[in-house]
């Protein structure tokens, strides 16, 4: 199923002549309008006509999450103020967040890349969308919202409200299709298990959009089991237009990354030159379509690789492998490098832990992982939570070679954020 077959197909060469074409076509654009680009520019003593082939993108300077910052909030427009029709921010937990204007023809595009997107999955106008993601200046919520009307779906824009006003909403219209946090999903399949609800039998929900933070392929089969639905990964960024940006087809085995709106590379984050074909690193992603801010290599510092070989839903846009987590996400633990991802894998594999943790630092570098026990399948007999408790650290000692504590905790007892899950607390006195 496509929403836009000859886009998802077209041949490689023809994709990559377009992509220079439009590489160019912003490359010209910015060197006139952005200030920020033009002195970038002068520095590197570079002009437009420079960029002769795809591979001159390396020549261009990247744009990093400060400059963002630096220039808000209207200092990276490439078009007159009175152009864009939406904004959306990103993170403004700390100081100023980063400001994205878009016109017109950005929301109408980035809709077209959800449309695309939805409909690779199978979605169709006979679907029912419950968005479960927060409205406002998050992408989340509006721009999955104008991709699903645009396939005709009905829409149901609940946001993150209680999970009583979710289940209302789905029971009451029959909700098909889902876009949810993963925290969220792991969270609102308890919720049902408390109320005897059955997903399989008493609802009609089928499928869920799954992204906006980083979860492991063992949180993927535990969603799917939980809840009785397939599980797509969907990966974007507010930079980038927000949802969209790369998602799974019904095969489930990576995420085509629509390559005919954003060029991709993957480098090493220490050098700033390419990795290997197929090597992890961070992903660094150019705008080709964008009229409003268009975004010269952008460091996501998502890391990631590219995934080999074509995919039998016959699409040309290469696939990207799941994301492993932010590279400003990494804890130094005791001099020793670790990655969130690598103790939910270890968590979520096990059938008797339940579906929320934290990982808390504390001290001088004490690592604790508190987690909690699936509802059913275990006594909670001190001797057997002990034992445990010492099996969970162990595992986790031979993967990450630091032994963390590990504090089994009751079923639905750790908090639930509203947003993004928040699962690391770091509290050390470094
Ligand atoms: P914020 O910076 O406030 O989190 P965004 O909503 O723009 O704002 O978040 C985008 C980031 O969310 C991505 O850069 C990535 O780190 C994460 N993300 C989005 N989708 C996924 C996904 N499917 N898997 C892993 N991480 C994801
Ligand atoms: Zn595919």
């Amino acid at each position: 199923m496509f929403w836009d077959q000859a886009s998802e197909t077209l041949s490689r060469p023809l994709l990559e002549r377009a992509q220079l074409a439009q590489l160019q076509e912003t490359v010209r654009r910015v060197a006139l309008s952005v200030p920020f680009y033009q002195q970038k520019f002068a520095s590197l003593g570079l002009k437009p006509e420079d960029i002769q082939s795809l591979a001159d993108v390396r020549r261009l300077p990247f744009t990093a999450n400060d400059d963002l910052r630096a220039h808000y909030p209207t200092g990276l427009l490439a078009v007159p103020l009175e152009e864009p029709v939406r904004l959306h921010t990103s993170s403004g937990t700390t100081g100023k967040p980063k400001a994205l204007l878009f016109t017109r023809k950005d929301i109408d595009q980035a809709a077209e890349l959800v449309a695309r997107s939805l409909v690779m999955t199978g979605v169709t106008r006979q679907d029912v969308f419950q968005n479960m993601m927060s409205y406002g200046l998050f992408t989340g919520g509006l721009m999955m919202h104008y991709g699903a009307e645009k396939v005709g779906c009905l829409v149901i824009p609940s946001g993150p409200g209680t999970s009583e006003r979710q289940l209302m909403l789905m029971q009451d219209f029959r909700t098909t299709v889902a876009h949810i946090l993963p925290s969220y999903a792991l969270y609102f399949a308890g919720f049902l298990e408390q109320r005897g609800i059955d997903p399989r039998r008493d609802l009609a929900w089928r499928k869920a959009f799954v992204g906006a933070e980083p979860y492991t392929e063992e949180t993927r089969q535990k969603i799917q089991q939980a809840l009785g639905i397939q599980v797509f990964n969907s990966y974007g960024l507010t930079e980038m237009n927000g949802p969209g940006v790369a998602f799974e087809c019904e095969h489930q085995c990576g995420m085509h990354l629509w390559e005919d709106h954003f060029l991709l590379e993957i480098i090493d984050p220490k050098t700033g030159e390419p990795v290997p074909e197929g090597q992890q690193g961070e992903l660094v992603l150019t705008t080709l379509k964008r009229e409003a801010m268009p975004i010269l290599r952008y460091r996501t510092r998502d890391i990631t690789r590219l995934l080999p070989g074509p995919c039998p839903c016959g699409r040309s846009h290469r696939r990207l492998d799941r994301i492993t987590g932010r590279s400003d996400d990494m804890l130094i633990v005791r001099g020793v490098n670790i990655f969130p991802q690598q103790i939910e894998r270890v968590l979520m594999a096990h059938p008797q832990i339940g579906r929320n943790y934290v990982i808390i630092l504390e001290g001088l570098d004490d690592l604790t992982v508190e987690v909690e026990l699936a509802a059913a399948g275990f006594d909670g007999d001190v001797e057997h939570v002990a034992a445990l408790q010492h099996h969970l650290a162990e595992k986790l000692k031979a993967e990450l070679w630091v032994r963390p504590k590990v504090n089994l905790v009751p079923a639905g007892s750790l908090p639930i954020a509203e947003g993004k899950a928040k699962r690391v607390i770091d509290k050390r006195s470094l």
